[in-house]
């Protein structure tokens, strides 16, 4: 399918936002976006990349009743060579439509997720920052557009992509978080959407979210719903334990995101000398764990931070520390190397770069 670029009239083109340290994340949107329409009559169609707008949607728009819409996270960035690279892309296009299927949204295909994501980042490449840690987000997201209030799936879906320059996620340095075992609120159960990227989830894990921060913790730890006993994974991210050089983290149930990094940390960390398992972790194994020093670092792993050190954690009004609350050695080793591929410091030997044209 060919993608039409409209143009971008010069006094529509925005200021870049020079001091790289006050990006922050999503906050800042670049000129142009993505949009492919997909009508039941016709399929796919009318592909453009357009100048970045407000959409104007009927209020009746099936999405905002609800909620069929799916989205995704990946970055861009450029390199010392003024090469710019995706970190594995093709994982979030099939997840994209894993994603999609499970609430009845039309596949995109690959192809045109992956051309029309270089397209628009190739166009938007002035964008890219470049300062240590920063990157281009991209947000493909789909909605479901059909202007009715019987609940169905819709027959007409806008796949949109926007691009957010943001800055280095520790900002204030590589410092560990601390997380709340949540026992009340679930965030997913089998046979729900937990495996699915979609925004209800995160509709519904907010009050969790905001319970947690005013007790002074950043992040929610869910644990599974039917049982509030094992655990599963964080806010935006997947959930590694470390037992000296044995790295553990949950199964892909069907009620986890099936995280791109943490498929990459599966792989990378035998790579480094480390161990994997993915396994059932007990909470209370687990805590019995942390209170005996097994567990020697934890972790979170995603897109946005890629590799966030878990210094502390609460379960039931008990609190215990890991690593002494200092980033252990294993997760500093598992960022630098990621973060090291990513920006081409360090050489891919898993194929996982794809260079946008
Ligand atoms: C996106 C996401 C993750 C992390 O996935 P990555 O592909 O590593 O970015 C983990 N959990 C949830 C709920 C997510 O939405």
């Amino acid at each position: 399918m060919d993608i039409t670029i409209v143009p971008l009239p010069t006094e529509k083109m925005k200021t870049k936002i020079a001091d790289q340290s006050q990006l922050g994340f999503g906050k800042y949107f670049t000129d142009r976006m993505l949009v492919v329409e997909w009508k039941a009559t016709q399929g796919w169609c009318d592909a453009r990349i357009e100048p970045y707008a407000p959409f104007v949607l009927d209020p009746a728009c099936l999405v905002f009743h609800y909620a069929q819409e799916i989205f995704e996270g990946l970055k861009a960035y450029k390199w010392a060579d003024g090469r710019i690279a995706l970190f594995r892309p093709e994982m979030n296009a099939r997840r994209f439509n894993q994603s999609g299927d499970r609430i009845c949204l039309p596949p995109v295909p690959e192809e045109l997720f992956l051309k029309g994501i270089e397209q628009l980042v190739s166009l938007e490449r002035d964008w890219i920052p470049t300062a240590s840690g920063t990157s281009l987000y991209i947000r493909p997201t789909l909605i479901a557009v059909e202007p009715v209030l019987g609940v169905k799936p819709s027959d007409h879906y806008y796949f949109y992509v926007i691009l957010s320059p943001v800055g280095a996620y520790y900002a204030a340095g590589f410092n560990p978080v601390s997380i709340l075992v949540e026992d009340h609120y679930v965030r997913a159960v089998p046979g729900g959407t937990g495996e699915a990227k979609t925004g209800g989830n995160y509709a519904s894990s907010l009050k969790a979210g905001l319970e947690a921060k005013k007790k002074g913790y950043d992040q929610v730890l869910w644990l599974d719903g039917r049982e509030r006993r094992y655990i599963e994974e964080v806010g935006a991210m997947n959930m590694f334990f470390v037992y000296g050089t044995h790295i553990v983290t949950a199964p892909l149930t069907g009620s986890i995101l099936s995280g791109v990094t943490r498929d990459s940390v599966l792989k990378l960390a035998p790579t480094l000398g480390y161990t994997v398992e993915e396994r059932q972790i007990d909470v209370h194994g687990l805590m019995d764990d942390i209170r005996s020093s097994k567990v020697t670092e934890a972790f979170g792993s995603g897109t946005a931070a890629v590799i966030t050190p878990v210094g502390k954690l609460c379960y039931k009004d008990e609190v215990l520390q890991m690593t002494g609350g200092k980033v252990g050695e294993i997760t500093q080793r598992l960022y630098d190397t990621l973060t090291g591929i990513q920006t081409g410091k360090l050489k891919d030997e898993f194929g996982w770069v794809r260079f946008v044209g």
